[in-house]
């Protein structure tokens, strides 16, 4: 099985899983560049999967849709086209490509945002960034704090999908959030690199996201000093660091 990133718009990353016949596709906000991955590689579409209701994540189903296509997406938010809506703890099951995915509910960046989470990958949509998280368009800085808490506690080596190419903006606003950390600088110099060779710096990982992201950091002590927060919860340091970002 392979998992692809198909660019779209200026920074969107539309995810194409494929087992060289069947394909399925993540938020496909486009489905031109969609329409173009499948007949280039001669896969039929099996699925759609859809993490939240914003058009950079939606536009496309409906010129892919077809009868008898599985478009599932979140039961909370109204989305034309979707056929399976999902709640938090709901599985899906894809026989070809072959997957097995868990639903986590995770509110923040949109009240009824949830990502897939299996076969070793996460799908997280406009949660998780690398080395950053959405905007709260609709949640609290809680609900994003617990979400980021549920994502960032699954395995280490569970590779990290993630819906926009904002690494390198995240990670100048990560220098300044959190001065002090060598291994963050190493993985910035590593993206840059990557970037300077027009190349992805997705997918990532959970286990160097919980050591470079300053969102899943809040009991560093280089972060609390960045936000004069010493004595503040982590939810507290959250809140302050996704209001910083929001004006950086
Ligand atoms: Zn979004
Ligand atoms: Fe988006």
């Amino acid at each position: 099985m392979e998992i692809i990133p198909l660019p779209a718009f200026s920074d969107n990353y539309l995810w194409l899983i494929h087992d060289g016949r069947h394909a399925v596709v993540v938020d496909p906000g486009d489905d031109g560049p969609v329409a173009r991955a499948l007949a280039e590689r001669g896969l039929e579409l099996a699925a759609i999967l859809v993490t939240h209701h914003h058009a950079d994540h939606t536009g496309g189903i409906g010129a892919l849709a077809r009868p008898g296509l599985p478009v599932y997406g979140p039961a909370a938010e109204r989305i034309a086209g979707v056929t399976h809506p999902l709640d938090d703890g709901d599985r899906v099951m894809i026989d070809a490509p072959t997957l097995a995915l868990e639903v986590m509910a995770v509110p923040g960046h949109t009240l009824g945002h949830i990502a897939y989470y299996g076969n070793g990958a996460l799908f997280c949509g406009d949660t998780l960034f690398n080395a950053g998280c959405g905007r709260l368009f609709e949640g609290t800085a809680a609900q994003m704090h617990g979400s980021l808490g549920r994502l960032s506690a699954l395995p280490g080596e569970t590779r990290v999908y993630c819906a926009h190419e904002y690494t390198l903006a995240n990670l100048a606003f990560a220098c300044a959030a959190e001065p002090d950390n060598p291994e963050r600088d190493r993985y910035h110099a590593h993206c840059r690199a990557l970037r300077d060779q027009g190349q992805p710096t997705l997918p990532t990982d959970l286990a160097t996201q919980r050591a470079v992201n300053p969102f899943l950091r809040c009991a560093s002590a280089s972060v609390r000093a960045a936000l004069a927060m010493a004595t503040e919860s982590d939810e507290q340091v959250f809140a302050g660091l996704r209001a910083w970002k929001d004006r950086f």
